[in-house]
């Protein structure tokens, strides 16, 4: 499995940095973010480092949807998939992205407004 040992989601994929881990498998891993923006706030990530969704994808479909399926599964079991959350996938820096290993946001628990800020 392709890791950067600098990237910290590498890192924490490879249990290396502490993280609140709620689910992983083979493909992925789900942990609580570190400065959540809801009390649902979760990242769902590819064990493999992608940077970003400007990254060529072509051999990673599979893998993106196993990624969404994770992200069901976890609105359930935060209990967020009858009320409702969010799912944010920055790219680059305009979008706020960050943190340059792919990462869905998983928000909700409370009312996300729209258009988002
Ligand atoms: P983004 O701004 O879309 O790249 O999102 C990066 C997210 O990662 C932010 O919400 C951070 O709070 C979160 N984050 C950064 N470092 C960690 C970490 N070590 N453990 C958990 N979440 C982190
Ligand atoms: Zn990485």
């Amino acid at each position: 499995m392709m890791k950067i040992n600098a990237c910290i989601f590498c890192q924490v994929a490879a249990h290396e940095k502490p993280a609140k881990i709620l689910y992983e498998d083979e493909h992925c891993v789900a942990f609580q973010d570190i400065h959540p923006k809801a009390p649902v706030h979760l990242l769902i990530i590819p064990r493999k480092h992608i940077s970003s969704l400007n990254d060529n994808l072509d051999d990673d479909r599979a893998l993106l949807g196993h990624l969404l399926a994770v992200v069901g599964l976890m609105a359930k079991e935060q209990g967020v998939d009858g009320t409702g959350y969010r799912t944010v996938i920055n790219t680059n820096a305009e979008a706020g992205q960050t943190v340059f290993h792919l990462h869905i946001h998983l928000l909700g628990g409370r009312i996300l407004h729209w258009p988002p800020g």
